[in-house]
């Protein structure tokens, strides 16, 4: 057995599933004892003014009700979570629960209404900010913005991480913004999910990587984090132009339904993926409408066929049938780079996914592989010796994540540490999720310790839980 602190899952969407399925299953077989929820501009808390929950959130149900940072926190205290918590502000519940959904720049009395708001969420327990700039209504904000509340995070010692405006094209512009914004706002700095997507962007891993040395080298304290996988997993609406999602879900559904704006919006779609390539790196992960159901797992190309229309009506048609619940995966990195990036000294593992169950209410979705093997699949190569050595990579898990997000007394084995381990079987550990199956925990992690309370032994579930909200 190999016996190492508990993993920190430094890019998690968890927040509100933990209330819901607190004992975490998905991420606790893979070792994971600490989840960083919050990430890419959405978080569980604070709700206000006409901010809408993502909607795989949004359609669930809770056992209570809350809106800010505190009555969330109190929420998983109740329900006690085997993972610990970290939480980050999303950016977008403050955008647009001050804002709205417009692209309208905020005005200075808003600007100061947000950083209010984040204030008391980081007097309330809240560890730093997060953007996801490509989604609404991130999308709209500009770097001014960003810099500002970001230092009010920094002025608490938190962090800053960003889901940057672009991974392909403009990747190095994207990781210059995020930098510039850490400098300005003395944050520390991390690059969600690093990755150079779309095969003519594979050639800038280089510059990326050393984009972020010099700055590291320069004193900012910036670092990156990605998941073991060639495909990413979002909502299918992402591929749809900045207009078309203004105002809300309510308006771009309203736009669906509209002949001018479908045109226009299909044809702005297929200006921006004009060849069949750029289709078939699509493969429909979450579907909610009945008649959509038979997609789940199928790739676009293959779904278009059976409907008997070209991929991007395909698209049109399961967004406006799930009402924008589609989820798909989006092949298009490179192997090489994924590698070479996860071998870099500064990135850390992490899973870029909420937890599912094999069974019970988060288990009738259909999530990409990550959610369950992200941890194991990157343990597995290491050992493997296709990738860094052991302890580099238990490292990745561990202490790097724990001192960049500043958590005291994690992330190492030492006398008056926090007992937060992972106890696995090299020769076991595998992941076993994949995109035809998803629904499969990890083997291989034979005892878990939260917080110095056995939550797995012998592979299995003791049913103690004693995750805290850090
Ligand atoms: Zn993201």
């Amino acid at each position: 057995m190999i016996v190492c602190p508990g993993f920190v899952d430094t890019h998690s969407h968890s927040d509100t599933y933990l209330l819901i399925e607190p004992s975490a299953p998905s991420k606790i077989f893979q070792g994971i004892t600490t989840e960083v929820v919050g990430n890419c501009g959405a978080s569980a808390a604070p709700l206000i003014g006409g901010y809408q929950m993502p909607s795989d959130w949004a359609d669930k149900t809770y056992p209570g009700a809350w809106r800010s940072v505190a009555e969330y926190r109190a929420l998983l205290d109740r329900v006690r979570p085997a993972p610990n918590v970290v939480l980050l502000v999303g950016h977008n519940n403050l955008r647009a629960g001050v804002v709205g959904y417009d692209a309208t720049p905020p005005s200075p009395a808003q600007i100061r209404e947000m950083m209010r708001i984040l204030e008391e969420c980081l007097e309330q327990g809240a560890r730093g900010l997060s953007t996801g700039l490509v989604y609404p209504p991130g999308v709209f904000a500009h770097p001014e913005e960003l810099s500002e509340l970001a230092s009010v995070a920094g002025r608490h010692g938190g962090i800053y991480t960003s889901h940057m405006r672009s991974e392909g094209r403009d990747l190095i512009e994207s990781i210059e913004e995020t930098i510039c914004i850490g400098r300005d706002s003395g944050c520390r700095v991390q690059v969600s999910h690093l990755k150079t997507a779309g095969r003519t962007n594979w050639r800038l891993v280089e510059t990326a990587l050393a984009t972020i040395q010099r700055a590291r080298a320069s004193g900012i304290d910036v670092a990156a984090d990605r998941y073991p996988y060639i495909s990413g997993c979002t909502e299918v609406d992402v591929l749809f132009p900045a207009w078309a999602e203004e105002g809300g879900r309510a308006r771009t559904l309203e736009r669906l339904r509209t002949s001018g704006d479908r045109a226009r919006l299909r044809e702005d779609l297929l200006r921006a993926r004009s060849s069949e390539e750029d289709w078939a790196g699509i493969t429909i992960g979450s579907t909610s409408h009945p008649d959509n159901l038979a997609y789940r797992g199928t790739p676009l190309l293959e779904v278009a066929e059976n409907m008997g229309v070209d991929p991007v009506d395909a698209v049109l048609r399961l967004v406006e049938l799930d009402e924008l619940k589609t989820s798909a995966f989006f092949f298009g990195m490179s192997e090489e780079n994924m590698w070479r990036i996860l071998a870099e000294p500064f990135v850390m593992l992490c899973t870029d996914a909420s937890l599912r169950s094999p069974d019970g209410p988060l288990s009738h979705d259909y999530p990409h592989p990550r959610d369950y093997g992200s941890f194991p699949r990157f343990l597995r190569a290491s050992i493997d010796g296709n990738t860094v050595g052991l302890p580099e990579a238990v490292r990745k898990m561990t202490s790097l994540p724990a001192d960049h997000f500043n958590l005291t007394d994690r992330g190492v084995l030492k006398k008056g540490a926090m007992a937060d381990i992972t106890v696995f079987d090299p020769s076991r550990l595998r992941d076993i999720s994949d995109y035809g199956s998803p629904h499969r925990l990890a083997e291989g992690v034979e005892h878990l310790i939260v917080n110095g309370v056995l939550t797995i032994t012998d592979g299995r579930l003791t049913g103690d839980r004693a995750g805290r909200f850090l």
